[in-house]
Protein backbone atom coordinates (compact mmCIF):
# COMPACT_ATOMS: atom_id res chain seq x y z
CA UNK A 1 0.00 0.00 0.00
CA UNK A 2 1.50 3.31 -0.49
CA UNK A 3 0.65 7.05 0.87
CA UNK A 4 1.46 9.89 -1.57
CA UNK A 5 1.34 13.27 0.10
CA UNK A 6 1.21 16.14 -2.44
CA UNK A 7 -1.85 18.74 -2.87
CA UNK A 8 -4.44 17.43 -4.97
CA UNK A 9 -7.22 18.41 -7.52
CA UNK A 10 -9.66 16.70 -9.23
CA UNK A 11 -13.63 17.18 -10.19
CA UNK A 12 -15.33 14.11 -8.08
CA UNK A 13 -18.28 13.98 -10.03
CA UNK A 14 -20.31 15.45 -13.67
CA UNK A 15 -20.73 18.78 -13.61
CA UNK A 16 -20.87 22.53 -15.26
CA UNK A 17 -20.32 24.76 -12.29
CA UNK A 18 -16.73 24.35 -12.38
CA UNK A 19 -15.52 26.31 -9.65
CA UNK A 20 -17.77 24.96 -6.97
CA UNK A 21 -17.70 21.47 -8.15
CA UNK A 22 -13.47 20.80 -8.22
CA UNK A 23 -12.06 19.55 -5.51
CA UNK A 24 -8.76 20.73 -4.04
CA UNK A 25 -6.95 19.07 -1.02
CA UNK A 26 -3.96 21.44 -0.21
CA UNK A 27 -0.98 18.78 1.87
CA UNK A 28 -3.39 15.78 0.56
CA UNK A 29 -2.87 12.11 0.70
CA UNK A 30 -3.59 9.53 -1.78
CA UNK A 31 -3.90 5.70 -0.81
CA UNK A 32 -3.30 3.18 -3.64
CA UNK A 33 -3.10 -0.69 -3.51
CA UNK A 34 -3.64 -3.27 -6.28
CA UNK A 35 -3.84 -0.41 -8.75
CA UNK A 36 -6.79 1.02 -7.41
CA UNK A 37 -7.15 4.21 -5.39
CA UNK A 38 -8.13 2.98 -1.81
CA UNK A 39 -8.94 6.62 -0.69
CA UNK A 40 -8.38 10.75 -0.78
CA UNK A 41 -8.40 13.12 1.76
CA UNK A 42 -6.18 14.95 4.07
CA UNK A 43 -2.63 14.13 4.72
CA UNK A 44 -3.25 13.89 7.97
CA UNK A 45 -6.00 12.19 8.35
CA UNK A 46 -5.17 9.72 5.54
CA UNK A 47 -1.64 9.08 7.37
CA UNK A 48 -3.76 8.03 10.75
CA UNK A 49 -6.25 5.53 9.35
CA UNK A 50 -3.69 3.51 7.03
CA UNK A 51 -0.38 3.78 9.39
CA UNK A 52 1.38 1.06 7.52
CA UNK A 53 1.09 2.53 3.95
CA UNK A 54 4.72 3.51 2.34
CA UNK A 55 4.96 7.39 2.18
CA UNK A 56 5.47 8.85 -0.99
CA UNK A 57 6.05 12.55 -0.55
CA UNK A 58 5.60 14.84 -3.03
CA UNK A 59 5.00 17.52 -1.14
CA UNK A 60 4.37 21.49 -2.77
CA UNK A 61 3.69 19.00 -6.10
CA UNK A 62 0.16 18.30 -7.55
CA UNK A 63 -1.56 14.85 -8.12
CA UNK A 64 -3.89 15.16 -10.87
CA UNK A 65 -6.17 12.34 -12.55
CA UNK A 66 -4.42 11.06 -15.78
CA UNK A 67 -5.20 13.02 -18.62
CA UNK A 68 -7.04 11.89 -21.35
CA UNK A 69 -6.12 12.84 -25.75
CA UNK A 70 -9.73 11.85 -27.07
CA UNK A 71 -8.16 12.30 -30.49
CA UNK A 72 -5.14 11.38 -32.01
CA UNK A 73 -3.06 9.46 -35.01
CA UNK A 74 -0.15 7.44 -33.25
CA UNK A 75 0.93 7.29 -37.20
CA UNK A 76 1.50 10.98 -37.32
CA UNK A 77 3.96 10.86 -34.45
CA UNK A 78 6.51 10.78 -37.18
CA UNK A 79 4.81 13.73 -38.96
CA UNK A 80 4.18 16.19 -36.93
CA UNK A 81 5.31 19.50 -37.47
CA UNK A 82 4.78 19.05 -41.38
CA UNK A 83 5.05 22.27 -43.15
CA UNK A 84 2.06 24.50 -44.86
CA UNK A 85 -1.26 22.50 -45.95
CA UNK A 86 -5.00 22.62 -45.55
CA UNK A 87 -6.70 19.51 -44.64
CA UNK A 88 -7.14 17.50 -48.06
CA UNK A 89 -3.45 18.14 -49.34
CA UNK A 90 -2.13 17.77 -45.89
CA UNK A 91 -4.06 14.24 -46.09
CA UNK A 92 -2.11 14.10 -49.78
CA UNK A 93 1.48 15.39 -49.12
CA UNK A 94 1.86 13.80 -45.38
CA UNK A 95 -0.77 11.52 -43.87
CA UNK A 96 -0.85 9.05 -47.17
CA UNK A 97 2.85 8.67 -47.07
CA UNK A 98 3.86 8.18 -43.97
CA UNK A 99 0.87 5.93 -43.32
CA UNK A 100 2.04 3.33 -45.74
CA UNK A 101 5.44 2.74 -44.11
CA UNK A 102 2.96 0.60 -41.42
CA UNK A 103 2.72 -2.41 -44.10
CA UNK A 104 5.61 -2.68 -42.29
CA UNK A 105 5.27 -4.55 -38.75
CA UNK A 106 8.18 -3.56 -37.10
CA UNK A 107 8.12 -0.07 -38.76
CA UNK A 108 4.56 0.43 -36.46
CA UNK A 109 6.29 -1.55 -33.38
CA UNK A 110 8.43 1.44 -33.14
CA UNK A 111 6.68 4.01 -33.57
CA UNK A 112 3.94 2.20 -31.33
CA UNK A 113 6.61 2.70 -28.45
CA UNK A 114 7.63 6.25 -29.56
CA UNK A 115 4.17 7.11 -29.52
CA UNK A 116 2.97 5.21 -26.35
CA UNK A 117 6.30 7.03 -24.42
CA UNK A 118 5.44 10.14 -25.69
CA UNK A 119 1.92 9.88 -23.91
CA UNK A 120 3.02 9.00 -20.46
CA UNK A 121 5.99 12.30 -20.35
CA UNK A 122 3.22 14.63 -21.17
CA UNK A 123 1.12 12.91 -18.38
CA UNK A 124 -1.43 11.82 -21.09
CA UNK A 125 -2.81 8.18 -19.41
CA UNK A 126 -5.78 7.34 -21.70
CA UNK A 127 -6.16 8.19 -25.49
CA UNK A 128 -8.90 7.61 -28.23
CA UNK A 129 -6.10 6.78 -30.99
CA UNK A 130 -6.49 6.26 -34.76
CA UNK A 131 -3.88 3.53 -35.68
CA UNK A 132 -3.90 2.55 -39.90
CA UNK A 133 -5.49 1.06 -42.17
CA UNK A 134 -3.31 -1.89 -41.85
CA UNK A 135 -4.60 -4.72 -38.94
CA UNK A 136 -1.41 -5.38 -37.92
CA UNK A 137 -0.25 -2.06 -37.30
CA UNK A 138 -3.36 -1.62 -34.52
CA UNK A 139 -2.03 -5.16 -33.14
CA UNK A 140 1.01 -3.04 -32.29
CA UNK A 141 -0.73 -0.52 -30.58
CA UNK A 142 -3.01 -2.69 -28.51
CA UNK A 143 0.72 -4.50 -27.67
CA UNK A 144 2.44 -1.69 -26.63
CA UNK A 145 -0.35 0.13 -24.38
CA UNK A 146 -0.71 -3.29 -22.98
CA UNK A 147 2.45 -3.48 -21.70
CA UNK A 148 1.65 -0.64 -19.55
CA UNK A 149 -1.62 -1.69 -19.02
CA UNK A 150 -2.75 1.79 -20.27
CA UNK A 151 -6.31 2.30 -20.89
CA UNK A 152 -6.45 2.68 -24.32
CA UNK A 153 -9.37 3.01 -27.07
CA UNK A 154 -7.90 2.75 -30.36
CA UNK A 155 -9.12 1.22 -33.90
CA UNK A 156 -8.03 0.06 -37.41
CA UNK A 157 -8.96 3.21 -40.07
CA UNK A 158 -11.08 1.85 -43.05
CA UNK A 159 -11.06 3.83 -46.32
CA UNK A 160 -11.68 2.06 -49.12
CA UNK A 161 -11.77 5.14 -51.95
CA UNK A 162 -10.34 8.52 -52.48
CA UNK A 163 -6.77 7.22 -50.64
CA UNK A 164 -3.80 6.02 -52.66
CA UNK A 165 -4.06 2.14 -53.75
CA UNK A 166 -1.95 0.57 -50.95
CA UNK A 167 -3.80 2.12 -48.45
CA UNK A 168 -7.42 0.62 -48.96
CA UNK A 169 -9.28 -2.05 -47.41
CA UNK A 170 -12.65 -2.85 -48.97
CA UNK A 171 -16.26 -3.18 -47.22
CA UNK A 172 -15.81 -6.87 -46.60
CA UNK A 173 -12.31 -6.78 -45.40
CA UNK A 174 -12.91 -3.66 -43.06
CA UNK A 175 -15.50 -5.01 -41.23
CA UNK A 176 -13.72 -8.43 -41.21
CA UNK A 177 -11.06 -7.29 -39.95
CA UNK A 178 -12.77 -4.42 -37.43
CA UNK A 179 -14.66 -7.42 -35.76
CA UNK A 180 -11.30 -9.30 -35.38
CA UNK A 181 -9.70 -6.53 -33.44
CA UNK A 182 -12.73 -6.42 -31.49
CA UNK A 183 -12.52 -9.83 -30.72
CA UNK A 184 -9.00 -9.68 -29.94
CA UNK A 185 -8.93 -6.08 -28.02
CA UNK A 186 -12.09 -4.81 -26.75
CA UNK A 187 -12.51 -5.36 -23.27
CA UNK A 188 -9.04 -7.38 -22.90
CA UNK A 189 -7.35 -6.04 -20.11
CA UNK A 190 -7.81 -1.75 -20.16
CA UNK A 191 -8.15 -1.90 -24.15
CA UNK A 192 -11.54 -0.78 -25.92
CA UNK A 193 -11.72 -0.64 -29.24
CA UNK A 194 -12.94 2.49 -31.34
CA UNK A 195 -15.06 1.14 -35.51
CA UNK A 196 -12.60 4.14 -36.96
CA UNK A 197 -13.71 5.35 -40.57
CA UNK A 198 -11.41 7.77 -41.54
CA UNK A 199 -13.76 10.28 -42.64
CA UNK A 200 -16.97 10.22 -45.06
CA UNK A 201 -15.07 10.81 -48.04
CA UNK A 202 -12.41 8.11 -47.59
CA UNK A 203 -15.03 5.65 -47.60
CA UNK A 204 -17.97 4.24 -50.17
CA UNK A 205 -21.41 4.02 -48.76
CA UNK A 206 -20.74 0.25 -49.40
CA UNK A 207 -18.16 0.46 -46.82
CA UNK A 208 -20.29 2.89 -44.15
CA UNK A 209 -22.80 -0.04 -44.42
CA UNK A 210 -20.95 -2.68 -43.17
CA UNK A 211 -18.99 -0.54 -40.50
CA UNK A 212 -22.70 0.72 -39.70
CA UNK A 213 -23.71 -3.51 -39.54
CA UNK A 214 -20.56 -4.20 -37.08
CA UNK A 215 -21.74 -0.65 -35.05
CA UNK A 216 -25.07 -1.89 -34.19
CA UNK A 217 -23.70 -5.93 -33.30
CA UNK A 218 -21.30 -4.10 -31.00
CA UNK A 219 -23.40 -1.57 -29.10
CA UNK A 220 -20.71 -1.09 -26.56
CA UNK A 221 -17.79 -0.58 -28.96
CA UNK A 222 -16.62 2.94 -29.41
CA UNK A 223 -16.77 4.99 -33.15
CA UNK A 224 -14.22 7.60 -33.55
CA UNK A 225 -14.34 9.68 -36.78
CA UNK A 226 -13.58 13.48 -38.33
CA UNK A 227 -16.77 15.54 -38.72
CA UNK A 228 -16.99 19.32 -40.44
CA UNK A 229 -13.45 20.10 -39.80
CA UNK A 230 -12.79 22.46 -42.80
CA UNK A 231 -15.02 24.08 -45.78
CA UNK A 232 -13.97 22.38 -48.56
CA UNK A 233 -14.16 18.88 -47.00
CA UNK A 234 -18.00 19.58 -46.27
CA UNK A 235 -18.15 20.60 -49.63
CA UNK A 236 -16.82 17.70 -50.81
CA UNK A 237 -18.84 15.41 -48.44
CA UNK A 238 -22.23 16.91 -50.47
CA UNK A 239 -21.10 15.88 -54.12
CA UNK A 240 -19.96 12.55 -52.52
CA UNK A 241 -23.21 12.07 -50.79
CA UNK A 242 -26.14 13.44 -52.56
CA UNK A 243 -29.01 11.89 -50.39
CA UNK A 244 -27.47 12.93 -47.20
CA UNK A 245 -28.92 15.98 -45.60
CA UNK A 246 -25.85 17.23 -44.41
CA UNK A 247 -22.15 15.95 -43.12
CA UNK A 248 -23.33 14.14 -39.98
CA UNK A 249 -26.40 12.52 -41.33
CA UNK A 250 -23.81 10.42 -43.34
CA UNK A 251 -22.35 8.83 -40.52
CA UNK A 252 -26.27 8.80 -38.98
CA UNK A 253 -28.23 6.79 -41.55
CA UNK A 254 -24.92 4.23 -41.27
CA UNK A 255 -25.92 3.98 -37.19
CA UNK A 256 -22.79 5.48 -36.53
CA UNK A 257 -24.47 8.82 -34.36
CA UNK A 258 -24.62 7.84 -30.92
CA UNK A 259 -23.18 7.32 -27.30
CA UNK A 260 -19.73 6.60 -27.63
CA UNK A 261 -19.64 8.24 -30.45
CA UNK A 262 -16.81 10.82 -30.69
CA UNK A 263 -16.14 12.94 -33.60
CA UNK A 264 -13.43 14.85 -34.32
CA UNK A 265 -13.51 19.24 -34.80
CA UNK A 266 -16.60 19.61 -35.49
CA UNK A 267 -15.78 23.10 -36.26
CA UNK A 268 -18.55 24.25 -38.81
CA UNK A 269 -21.70 21.85 -37.58
CA UNK A 270 -25.08 23.25 -38.30
CA UNK A 271 -27.37 23.91 -35.41
CA UNK A 272 -29.68 20.85 -36.23
CA UNK A 273 -26.37 19.41 -36.48
CA UNK A 274 -25.69 20.27 -32.96
CA UNK A 275 -29.31 19.18 -31.68
CA UNK A 276 -28.59 15.49 -33.62
CA UNK A 277 -25.60 15.74 -31.51
CA UNK A 278 -27.30 16.45 -28.37
CA UNK A 279 -30.20 13.87 -28.98
CA UNK A 280 -28.23 10.60 -29.67
CA UNK A 281 -25.25 11.60 -26.95
CA UNK A 282 -21.98 11.93 -29.72
CA UNK A 283 -19.25 13.91 -28.34
CA UNK A 284 -17.01 15.93 -29.48
CA UNK A 285 -13.00 16.23 -29.81
CA UNK A 286 -12.04 19.50 -29.91
CA UNK A 287 -8.77 19.83 -31.34
CA UNK A 288 -7.35 23.64 -31.18
CA UNK A 289 -3.73 23.10 -31.94
CA UNK A 290 -4.67 21.50 -35.24
CA UNK A 291 -7.60 23.56 -36.27
CA UNK A 292 -5.22 26.41 -35.73
CA UNK A 293 -2.28 24.63 -37.55
CA UNK A 294 -4.45 23.51 -40.58
CA UNK A 295 -6.27 27.00 -40.59
CA UNK A 296 -9.27 24.95 -40.47
CA UNK A 297 -11.35 27.65 -38.06
CA UNK A 298 -12.31 28.58 -34.68
CA UNK A 299 -14.16 25.66 -32.76
CA UNK A 300 -17.17 26.92 -31.30
CA UNK A 301 -17.58 26.11 -27.43
CA UNK A 302 -20.24 28.17 -26.35
CA UNK A 303 -23.02 26.59 -28.94
CA UNK A 304 -21.53 23.41 -27.96
CA UNK A 305 -22.49 23.79 -24.33
CA UNK A 306 -25.98 25.64 -25.24
CA UNK A 307 -26.14 22.28 -26.97
CA UNK A 308 -24.99 20.44 -23.96
CA UNK A 309 -23.10 18.58 -26.35
CA UNK A 310 -20.10 17.01 -24.44
CA UNK A 311 -16.56 18.47 -25.30
CA UNK A 312 -13.67 16.79 -24.98
CA UNK A 313 -10.27 17.99 -25.59
CA UNK A 314 -7.57 16.41 -27.60
CA UNK A 315 -4.76 16.81 -29.82
CA UNK A 316 -5.05 15.73 -32.83
CA UNK A 317 -1.35 14.79 -33.22
CA UNK A 318 0.52 14.81 -36.13
CA UNK A 319 -1.82 17.91 -37.58
CA UNK A 320 -2.08 19.04 -33.65
CA UNK A 321 1.37 20.11 -33.03
CA UNK A 322 1.92 19.14 -29.66
CA UNK A 323 1.17 15.57 -26.84
CA UNK A 324 0.45 18.14 -23.91
CA UNK A 325 -3.11 18.11 -23.26
CA UNK A 326 -1.68 21.52 -20.74
CA UNK A 327 -0.55 23.20 -24.20
CA UNK A 328 -3.55 21.79 -26.20
CA UNK A 329 -5.95 23.49 -22.75
CA UNK A 330 -3.71 26.83 -23.55
CA UNK A 331 -4.24 26.61 -27.29
CA UNK A 332 -8.11 26.30 -26.81
CA UNK A 333 -8.10 29.36 -24.65
CA UNK A 334 -6.61 31.25 -27.62
CA UNK A 335 -9.52 30.20 -29.85
CA UNK A 336 -12.29 31.10 -27.08
CA UNK A 337 -10.40 34.24 -26.79
CA UNK A 338 -11.04 34.96 -30.32
CA UNK A 339 -14.77 34.05 -29.92
CA UNK A 340 -15.05 36.48 -27.61
CA UNK A 341 -15.59 33.63 -24.63
CA UNK A 342 -12.83 32.58 -23.02
CA UNK A 343 -12.84 28.89 -21.68
CA UNK A 344 -11.73 28.86 -17.49
CA UNK A 345 -8.60 26.96 -16.96
CA UNK A 346 -11.02 24.74 -14.74
CA UNK A 347 -13.35 24.23 -17.27
CA UNK A 348 -10.04 22.88 -19.69
CA UNK A 349 -8.70 20.96 -16.80
CA UNK A 350 -12.29 19.31 -16.74
CA UNK A 351 -12.63 18.68 -20.61
CA UNK A 352 -9.15 16.43 -20.19
CA UNK A 353 -10.05 14.68 -17.14
CA UNK A 354 -13.54 14.01 -15.65
CA UNK A 355 -15.81 15.30 -18.61
CA UNK A 356 -13.74 13.27 -20.58
CA UNK A 357 -14.37 10.32 -19.17
CA UNK A 358 -18.00 10.90 -18.61
CA UNK A 359 -18.24 11.56 -21.89
CA UNK A 360 -16.83 8.06 -22.81
CA UNK A 361 -18.85 6.57 -19.98
CA UNK A 362 -15.79 5.83 -18.57
CA UNK A 363 -15.52 7.78 -15.37
CA UNK A 364 -16.08 4.72 -12.46
CA UNK A 365 -12.52 4.09 -13.72
CA UNK A 366 -10.33 6.72 -14.88
CA UNK A 367 -10.74 10.85 -15.16
CA UNK A 368 -11.23 11.26 -11.55
CA UNK A 369 -9.31 10.03 -7.97
CA UNK A 370 -12.58 9.19 -6.23
CA UNK A 371 -11.41 6.04 -3.94
CA UNK A 372 -12.36 3.34 -6.12
CA UNK A 373 -11.45 3.87 -9.37
CA UNK A 374 -8.07 2.86 -10.86
CA UNK A 375 -4.87 4.28 -9.97
CA UNK A 376 -4.38 6.28 -13.09
CA UNK A 377 -2.72 9.82 -11.96
CA UNK A 378 0.24 12.19 -12.65
CA UNK A 379 2.54 14.38 -9.93
CA UNK A 380 2.87 17.56 -11.78
CA UNK A 381 5.86 19.74 -10.32
CA UNK A 382 5.05 23.46 -11.34
CA UNK A 383 8.20 24.97 -10.02
CA UNK A 384 10.56 23.56 -12.22
CA UNK A 385 12.83 26.10 -13.84
CA UNK A 386 13.48 29.71 -12.99
CA UNK A 387 10.59 31.26 -15.04
CA UNK A 388 7.34 29.10 -13.63
CA UNK A 389 9.44 29.17 -10.13
CA UNK A 390 8.70 32.89 -10.66
CA UNK A 391 5.63 33.33 -12.69
CA UNK A 392 3.67 30.57 -9.89
CA UNK A 393 4.21 31.26 -6.10
CA UNK A 394 4.49 28.79 -4.15
CA UNK A 395 0.63 28.30 -2.94
CA UNK A 396 -0.77 29.79 -5.81
CA UNK A 397 -4.20 28.46 -6.64
CA UNK A 398 -5.01 25.00 -8.74
CA UNK A 399 -6.66 27.56 -11.32
CA UNK A 400 -3.73 30.18 -11.79
CA UNK A 401 -1.27 27.24 -11.81
CA UNK A 402 -2.72 25.09 -14.39
CA UNK A 403 -3.18 28.18 -16.33
CA UNK A 404 0.45 29.08 -16.27
CA UNK A 405 1.48 25.67 -17.19
CA UNK A 406 -0.97 25.78 -20.14
CA UNK A 407 0.33 28.89 -21.45
CA UNK A 408 3.88 28.07 -20.46
CA UNK A 409 4.36 24.71 -22.03
CA UNK A 410 4.70 22.21 -19.39
CA UNK A 411 5.68 18.87 -20.63
CA UNK A 412 8.89 19.31 -17.78
CA UNK A 413 5.87 20.02 -15.40
CA UNK A 414 5.23 16.14 -15.17
CA UNK A 415 7.26 14.57 -13.12
CA UNK A 416 6.25 11.07 -12.60
CA UNK A 417 2.91 9.46 -14.63
CA UNK A 418 1.38 6.29 -12.95
CA UNK A 419 -0.98 3.86 -14.51
CA UNK A 420 -2.61 0.84 -12.87
CA UNK A 421 -1.05 2.19 -9.60
CA UNK A 422 2.71 1.63 -11.42
CA UNK A 423 5.34 4.31 -11.94
CA UNK A 424 5.32 4.40 -15.99
CA UNK A 425 7.28 7.61 -16.20
CA UNK A 426 9.44 9.41 -14.04
CA UNK A 427 11.63 12.76 -15.11
CA UNK A 428 14.88 12.73 -13.16
CA UNK A 429 15.59 16.41 -14.00
CA UNK A 430 12.85 17.23 -12.12
CA UNK A 431 13.45 16.96 -8.60
CA UNK A 432 12.15 20.80 -7.90
CA UNK A 433 9.20 19.48 -5.34
CA UNK A 434 10.03 21.26 -2.75
CA UNK A 435 11.27 24.71 -3.85
ZN1 LIG B 1 -7.65 13.54 -36.72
Amino acid sequence: MLLFRANIAHFPHATVNFGDDIQVIQDGGLVVEGGKIVAIGDYAQMRRTYPDAELNDHSGCWILPGLIDSHLHYPQTQSIASYGDQLLSWLENYTFPTEMQFSDLSHAQKVASVFIQQLVKNGTTTGLVFSTVHKEACDALFTAASQLDMALIAGKVCMDRNCPEELRDCPTSAQKDSAALIDRWHNQGRNRYAITPRFAPTSTEAQMASLGELAQQYQDVYIQTHLSENVDEINWVKSLYPNATGYLDVYDQYHMVRERAVFGHCVHLTNDEWQRMADTGATVAFCPSSNLFLGSGLFDNAIAKQYKVPVALATDVGAGTSFSMFSTYGEAYKISQLNKQPICPLEGFYMMTQGAAIAHQWDDHIGNLNSGTDADFIIVSPRYCELTSLRIEEHASFSDMFFALSILGAQRAVKQTWISGRCCYENKENNHAMA
